[in-house]
């Protein structure tokens, strides 16, 4: 037993490490450190400066150095970050790391948050007119000679130009300077006068300010969820108190960082997964100061440090992608909740269609509910949705008369249409008409997606690609077809059909480029006819005014998956669509095509909206003790042999303690069984109570690593699973 220093350090371990203090200096909880581990060293995380250690002192290694002068990390932030780690099962030390900007994990000091600008001085003004210098140094003067320049900008123009610099700066002629002043924020324009919906909901979750309370704000697409929370981050800056909101994917949001920026008129910091890394280390430490008042960001912004919080809020939390599904699986939405709690404010999830999880909290009292029932401006009522029955009707290229027809009626009034098909590429399957073959790919039986652009199948499991067979390889013959319609079939179709309309096709391809989205939102603001085709990108959402229809091709596979969340998707993803139409002054119109027009998720959904078929699917779940009634742990694993994967799963399933209230299911094969040429297997936990869940489960955990076969297999546990895939 001794007296040590507790760090986490970023490996997939699931201990923390102890080291004896640092020869000189003190140590805080929270701050960064440089220790020796293994062959190398590695930067950590103090958690704990005073622990006490199993390990004699003698065999413990002190801290090489303290990297900061003051904790990086927050009490608070080490105790969410600590709960994190334990809840989901991760390693401490990946949690930390996640927690971090990868810039700050570096072993340096930190980076300064004020930019770094460049000027010229007086002497420097005249140096440069005496035309006395040549090569790097003149160089530097030139580029300075407009103003003060950023040194990233610097960089890019002149990799060399530092060493310039520290040359011309020893005799006076250039010199650090603070950035210019950026120009001054314009007068926040006011926003709307808001309706009674929306005043109470403002009220409701402004009483709140200065305590934990978590608030489900319910409303439609369109009913001003946005302004509501430009309203409550208004309030909240009047109080200096710092605002996090959460978006789902930030490629997605331009349209709402335009809206805080235009309305709040502070700056905002945005934090994701796109930025350069010295940007975002930036923008972290600027939360950490406090000077960021408000913080917009992604699944990975939950960690933003906020001294001054005054209010979470997380836009469309019934969002997937606020689950991190490798590495460190937590759930953003639930850890928001968590930090709410730790940090004493207010917390509002919004949605139109919110996760059943949520539903639930709400229905029994956790969460205070709050709706927006109408489309503020009764200008614009919610669009109709019109199922289409299809069965025996002549399509074309998926396409039936009666949405054609909606379609040219639509385009002839100037207005736009989506066309919307949850599938990229051509066709999702290539099928022999002599004899049934179809190409399928050998890593993963699963039929390859036609790409008829690129001439190419590609698998969408594991991206293997092969060129299209000209005749087909089991039994030669020409007659080829391509089955069912993706996304470029339709624009294909389309574009032959109404050769007068743009036809626009917004997809993972299409917009492969960082601003190519943008660029065809913005010309969709702009009048005139279109018509676009797209994926689900275009169900988050986007104002897209002029569009009036929305045209779904199908939603068939959706009704017939073997995954328990499937109805739920569905029902989120077309209320999400359907949302798309009548944004603006223009009533919208939504038409559904089904081969299953009396199928009962659709009938509800359609005829009591989402409301009442979350309702029913909430039912059947809690029948049959699926989530959020049970709770459930997946292992997962997958390896080259099908018997290494066996192997570690029984051991696993052995090792796993028997618990009255545990149930386990397997081990049994993946719903893909194969996945590129990977053989993957799965054990499922599940019980009504979560603490005897992470009861049994955190001691199992441990063992998992140190059983025989774990060497042969890849694995990893996934708490609150979103999916069993
Ligand atoms: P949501 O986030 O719920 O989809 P938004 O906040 O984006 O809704 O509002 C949808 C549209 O309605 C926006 O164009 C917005 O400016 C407008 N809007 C919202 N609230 C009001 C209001 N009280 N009065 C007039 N227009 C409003
Ligand atoms: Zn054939
Ligand atoms: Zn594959």
């Amino acid at each position: 037993m001794s007296t040590a220093v507790r760090v986490a350090l970023p490996v997939p371990l699931p201990t923390l490490f102890d080291y004896l203090p640092p020869a000189v200096g003190q140590v805080a909880a929270g701050q960064r450190v440089l220790v020796p581990f293994g062959r190398g060293r590695q930067v950590g995380i103090v958690v704990d400066a005073a622990a006490t250690s199993e390990l004699a002192s003698a065999r413990l290694k002190p801290v090489l150095q303290v990297l900061d002068d003051a904790p990086l990390l927050d009490a608070e932030l080490l105790r969410t970050i600590g709960w994190a780690a334990d809840y989901w099962l991760g390693a401490p030390g990946e949690a930390f790391a996640q927690a971090l900007p990868l810039a700050l994990r570096e072993p340096r000091p930190l980076p300064d948050t004020v930019e770094e600008y460049w000027h010229l001085t007086p002497a420097g003004l005249q140096e440069r007119a005496s035309g006395r210098r040549r090569g790097g140094s003149l160089a530097l003067l030139d580029r300075l000679a407009d103003g003060p320049r950023q040194a990233d900008g610097l960089t890019a123009e002149l990799p060399d130009w530092r060493s310039a610099a520290r040359r011309l700066a020893a005799a006076g002629l250039v010199e650090r300077c603070p950035p210019p002043a950026s120009p001054a924020q314009p007068r926040a324009p006011a926003g709307p006068a808001l309706s009674a919906e929306q005043r109470e909901a403002v009220a409701a979750v402004g009483e709140a300010f200065g305590r934990f309370q978590p608030f489900l704000l319910d409303g439609i697409t369109g009913s001003g969820k946005t302004e509501v929370y430009l309203a409550l981050i208004e309030q909240a800056l009047a109080e200096g108190r710092q605002s996090l909101l959460l978006v789902p994917e930030i490629g997605l949001a331009p349209q709402t960082l335009r809206r805080l920026r235009e309305r709040l008129g502070v700056p905002i910091e945005v934090l994701h997964s796109n930025l350069a890394e010295g940007d975002r280390a930036r923008s972290w430490l600027r939360a950490r100061s406090g000077e960021a008042k408000v913080v917009l960001g992604t699944r990975s912004a939950v960690f933003t440090p906020l001294p001054h919080a005054g209010l979470i809020l997380v836009d469309e939390e019934h969002d997937a992608s606020y689950k991190q599904q490798e590495g460190f699986r937590y759930h953003a939405r639930d850890l928001a909740l968590v930090r709410a709690r730790e940090l004493g404010v207010p917390i509002v999830l919004g949605s139109a269609t919110p996760s059943l999880e949520t539903l639930a909290n709400a229905a029994s009292g956790r969460f205070r509910t709050l709706r927006l029932r109408a489309r503020p401006g009764a200008t614009r009522p919610a669009p109709q949705v019109q199922i289409v029955d299809v069965r025996a009707q002549h399509l074309d290229h998926g396409l039936s008369p009666a949405l054609l027809t909606a379609v040219r009626e639509t385009v002839a009034r100037g207005e736009q249409v989506l066309v919307f098909r949850n599938r990229r590429g051509y066709a999702p399957v290539l099928l022999c008409h002599a004899c049934g073959w179809h190409a399928d790919c050998p890593r993963c039986e699963r039929p390859m997606t036609l790409h008829a652009g690129q001439r190419q199948l590609r698998c969408h499991h594991c991206d293997r690609r092969a060129p299209v067979p000209s005749h087909c390889p089991a039994c030669g013959a020409g007659a080829l077809w391509p089955q069912g319609q993706g996304t470029e079939r339709l624009e294909e179709a389309l574009g032959a059909l109404f050769p007068e309309v743009p036809v626009r096709r917004i997809d993972r391809e299409t917009t492969r480029r960082r601003d190519a989205f943008e660029h065809l939102l913005e010309e969709l603001q702009q009048d005139g006819p279109a018509i676009l085709v797209g994926t689900q990108m275009l169900a988050k959402g986007h104002d897209l005014p002029r569009l009036t229809l929305v045209a779904i091709v199908s939603v068939d596979e959706g009704l017939h998956s073997v995954d328990f969340r499937a109805g739920e998707r569905l029902a989120q993803l077309l209320v999400q669509v359907a949302g798309r139409a009548g944004r603006a002054e223009r009533p919208g119109r939504v038409l559904l095509q089904t081969h299953h027009p009396e199928h009962s998720l659709l009938r509800t959904l359609l005829a009591s909206g989402y409301g009442a078929a979350a309702a029913t699917l909430l039912a059947e779940r809690e029948a049959v003790q699926l989530p959020p009634y049970s709770h459930q742990i997946l292992l997962r694993a997958d390896a080259h042999g099908r018997g290494d994967v066996d192997a570690f799963l029984a051991a696993a399933a052995d090792a796993l303690p028997a618990d009255p209230e545990v149930q386990l299911a397997g081990p049994m094969p993946a719903p893909m069984p194969l996945r590129a040429g990977r053989h993957r297997g799965q054990l499922l936990l599940e019980s009504t109570s979560r603490a005897r869940l992470h009861a049994v489960a955190r001691p199992w955990r441990l063992q998992l690593g140190a059983l025989p076969p774990s060497r042969r297999v890849r694995w990893s546990l996934d708490v609150d699973p979103i999916d069993l895939y």
